[in-house]
């Protein structure tokens, strides 16, 4: 029985085609669109959107499926089996919404995007208030149309982004998470004085490109299926068969630079590893945000932020930074870019302090959409909740609750997978130095091939194939735990703070 199979795949490459055609037109709006270029932009966008949808909702569609699944021993193998299994997900969400909202959130999206970036940068959440307010009343309608019984809002939105994922669970982890990454600062306040002074050296943009394109193309970031741009916030997002990445340069942030050139990078790696004959169907997609989000900080912390990497590392910043490194060794660059202070901005936050920004989106975002919390009270909200997480207040708007751009693009149920990333990363990375036999030699020759594939061989290559948690189980061979990303944490930490 292949036949209806053989015509989802058809179906399925056309409607992936039409997402990678508005990935294009999305990349090139965070890149190279001029300002007037915005509102046409934002129908072409919403135009493309509701032919994916029209598309992806045919009817035919659901007798495929049904044929697929009435004789499922018939399909040809397993491959096929999971295929279908995603394309039935996928259909059973997609015609739950009407074509009308899809449309109206892609053309919003788009718009409020704009909007909040012209708000951050005159530090004027008024100017974005009502865009904002109209984001959630789409959302909470896409909520009501996607959810189950007993499902709240926050459940249903969070689930397209991590199958699987709900409010209880993640309250229940974040509770002891949040303590202990407490006492650990705590902890690490009575160490040695870290000093980084390097990453406030002014140092040209152009010698900082340099750097991370060495790097990047060390991690195997492969150039014929990819590129790096740049944008005021880094980002990856596939194209059809190729990658684009983009990161940011500060004339004196070259850590930074690195920093989300190798986060975006391990992203890149896992959009190059899926299979590209399975364009279009379950198979060659991403499982979730939270195991996408593993690879980049894996790449970013386990690679990026060791001791090892610096070793190998450090000629080449010398060779492109020159006089820039002087006074300092690969020792004193992994201390710098290992120092743990509480800071206002999220993506700028080192590894000990980054998952306590990340619950206080998720504790905000749960009452915007069950409306307990009015739009007008978020920035005094946010305020409120960065004083007792983190001991810090934003002395403005645009370092508090303008910081980042996901709520402009409907991106709601989808912070708390940057913590289940640093989960997965440090559970994924433990396994990889079980199975590979040591990482840290590896890394100090600039050798990182056998992890990267590795990576593809056991996280990469599964597409969607299974949910999650069971590619967590299979991969790592238990459950996902906050403990080796707390072990990681101590060891690593603690050694730089002189209290290991
Ligand atoms: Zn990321």
């Amino acid at each position: 029985m292949t036949a209806p199979y053989d015509a989802l795949r058809a179906h399925f490459r056309n409607v992936a085609l039409l997402g990678s055609t508005s990935a294009l037109l999305a990349w090139d709006q965070e890149t190279y669109l001029p300002r007037g270029g915005g509102d046409r932009r934002a129908a072409q966008l919403a135009l493309l959107a509701t032919l994916a949808h029209e598309r992806a909702t045919a009817p035919q569609v659901g007798d495929w499926l049904a044929r697929c699944e009435a004789d499922a021993a018939a399909l040809v193998d397993d491959d096929a089996r999971a295929n279908v299994r995603g394309w039935r997900r996928d259909y059973d969400r997609a015609t739950r919404l009407p074509a009308a909202l899809v449309a109206e959130l892609a053309e919003v999206e788009s718009k409020a995007q704009q909007a909040w970036a012209e708000a951050r940068a005159r530090d004027d959440f008024r100017r974005f208030q009502p865009w904002l307010l109209r984001m959630i009343g789409l959302q909470q309608h896409k909520a009501d149309c996607l959810r189950l019984p007993a499902q709240s809002r926050w459940d249903a939105l969070a689930d397209l982004c991590e199958p699987g994922m709900n409010a209880a669970d993640l309250a229940q982890w974040f509770g002891p998470l949040r303590q202990r990454l407490v006492a650990l600062r705590e902890r690490l306040a009575g160490g040695r004085a870290v000093d980084d002074g390097f990453s406030r050296v002014a140092i040209p943009e152009a010698d900082q490109e340099a750097f991370v394109r060495a790097v990047l193309a060390a991690m195997g970031f492969d150039p014929k299926f990819g590129r790096l741009d740049r944008s005021a916030h880094p980002f990856c997002t596939k194209v059809g068969d190729d990658v684009r990445l983009t990161t940011r340069f500060h004339r004196d942030r070259v850590l930074d630079a690195l920093g989300s050139t190798m986060h975006e990078g391990g992203h890149g790696l896992y959009e190059q590893g899926l299979d590209m004959a399975q364009f279009g169907a379950p198979l060659g997609e991403a499982v979730s945000l939270g195991v996408h989000e593993s690879q980049s900080r894996l790449w970013e912390n386990h690679v990026g932020r060791s001791a090892a990497f610096w070793e190998w590392c450090w000629p080449i910043a010398q060779r492109h930074l020159g006089s820039a490194c002087q006074g300092y060794d690969a020792a004193a660059i992994h201390r710098a870019a290992n120092v743990v202070r509480p800071s206002l901005i999220r993506v700028e936050a080192d590894e000990a302090t980054y998952d306590l920004h990340v619950m206080v989106r998720f504790e905000i975002e749960q009452r915007l959409l069950d409306g307990s919390l009015p739009v007008d009270a978020l920035p005094s909200e946010w305020n409120r909740l960065y004083r007792e997480y983190l001991g810090v207040v934003p002395p403005d708007d645009r370092q508090g609750c303008l910081q980042d751009v996901h709520w402009s693009c409907g991106l709601f149920g989808y912070f708390p997978t940057y913590t289940l990333g640093n989960l997965y990363a440090a559970q994924f990375a433990a396994a990889a130095e079980r199975a590979l036999g040591g990482l840290a030699p590896m890394f100090a020759r600039g050798d990182f091939a056998p992890l990267r594939e590795w990576l593809r061989r056991h996280v990469h290559r599964h597409g969607r194939r299974h949910e999650p948690a069971e590619l967590c189980r299979l991969v790592t061979g238990s459950a996902l735990s906050p403990e080796p990303f707390l072990r990681h944490l101590d060891r690593k930490l603690g050694a730089v703070y002189g209290l290991a």
